[in-house]
C-alpha cells in the first residue's frame, strides 16, 4: 500500500498532511485547503493539532501566490483538528467557525445550510455521533465530501462517548448516504487517511461494520461480560491492544445504545 502523504485531491481541494501519525491519527490529520482556481483566497478545514511546522507549512501553503485565507472551518473539537485554528487565525486574520460556539472566533457558529467564502461553495451538514459537535462540508463543485473523523480514509471510526452516541452516529450515517446520492458525490476527504473514489460504498461499510460491532456486543453481554472492558476483550480481540481505549469509549457508546431510547 502507497503510504498516503496528501496533495491535490480534487481541482479545488489540496490536503496538507499533519506530522502526527498514531494509532488514532492514522496517517496524520488532513488540513484541507479550498480554493476556485485561480482565486485571491483560500478556505482552510482542520488546521490540525498544535505544531509549528505543521502550522507554517499550512500558512504558506494557503499563501502561495499571494492568495489570503478567508475563513478557517473545523469539522469538530478534537485537538489534532482543531488546535491550530486560533495560531492560524491570528497569523492570517481569518475567523474560525465550527459547530460549538466555543471554537468559533470572529465568526459565528456553523448552521446546516449553505456557506460560501473565499467563491467556494460549500454545504453544511451536520453529523453528530463521532462527536456531538461533529459536521461534514459538501464541496459541489467537485462532487466531494469532507468528513471529519465520521468517516475516514482507512478502518472505522470512534463513537466518543459520552459526548458522541450510537443513535445519532447511525442516523449521521444514514443522512450522509443520501446526501452522496442525491447529489451524486464521487470524493470522500477524511480527516484521516487517504481520500476515496466511492464515497457510497464507504459509507455502506461503515454503518454494516458499525451493526455487525453491535450484534457482537450484544452477545458478549449476552454471554455474561459485564463490564465495557470485558465486552472490549471479547469483541475487539482481534484489534491492536493500543486501539483499546478508544474501543472501550465506542462499547460504552454501544451498551448505551443497546439500553435503549433515553433523553
Ligand atoms: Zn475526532
Amino acid at each position: 500500500m502507497t503510504p498516503w502523504t496528501g496533495g491535490q485531491v480534487t481541482e479545488r481541494a489540496t490536503c496538507v498532511l499533519a506530522p502526527n501519525p498514531g494509532p488514532m491519527t492514522l496517517d496524520g490529520t488532513n488540513t484541507y485547503l479550498l480554493a476556485e482556481p485561480g482565486a485571491p483566497s483560500v478556505v482552510v478545514v482542520d488546521p490540525g493539532p498544535v505544531d509549528d511546522r505543521h502550522l507554517a507549512r499550512v500558512a504558506a501553503m494557503a499563501g502561495a501566490g499571494g492568495r489570503a485565507v478567508e475563513l478557517i472551518l473545523l469539522t469538530h473539537g478534537h485537538l489534532d483538528h482543531s488546535g491550530a485554528a486560533r495560531a492560524l487565525a491570528d497569523l492570517v486574520a481569518a475567523p474560525v467557525r465550527a459547530l460549538d460556539p466555543s471554537l468559533c472566533q470572529g465568526g459565528e457558529p456553523l448552521e446546516a445550510g449553505e456557506l460560501e467564502a473565499a467563491a467556494v461553495r460549500l454545504v453544511v451538514v451536520p453529523t453528530p455521533g463521532h462527536t456531538a459537535d461533529s459536521v461534514c462540508f459538501v464541496l459541489s463543485a467537485d462532487g466531494a465530501l469532507l468528513t471529519g473523523d465520521t468517516v475516514l480514509g482507512r478502518g472505522t471510526t470512534v463513537v466518543a462517548h459520552p459526548d458522541g452516541r450510537l443513535d445519532d452516529y447511525l442516523t449521521s450515517l444514514d443522512h450522509l448516504a443520501e446526501v452522496v446520492s442525491s447529489r451524486g458525490l464521487r470524493h470522500l476527504l477524511p480527516g484521516h487517511g487517504p481520500s476515496q473514489r466511492r464515497p457510497g460504498a464507504v459509507i455502506a461499510a461503515y454503518k454494516a461494520h458499525r451493526l455487525e460491532r453491535l450484534e457482537q456486543v450484544r452477545a458478549a453481554v449476552a454471554a455474561g461480560a459485564d463490564t465495557a472492558m470485558a465486552v472490549v476483550r471479547t469483541v475487539y480481540a482481534d484489534v491492536d491492544r493500543s486501539l483499546w481505549p478508544a474501543a472501550e469509549q465506542s462499547v460504552r457508546a454501544q451498551l448505551d445504545h443497546l439500553r435503549g431510547p433515553h433523553s
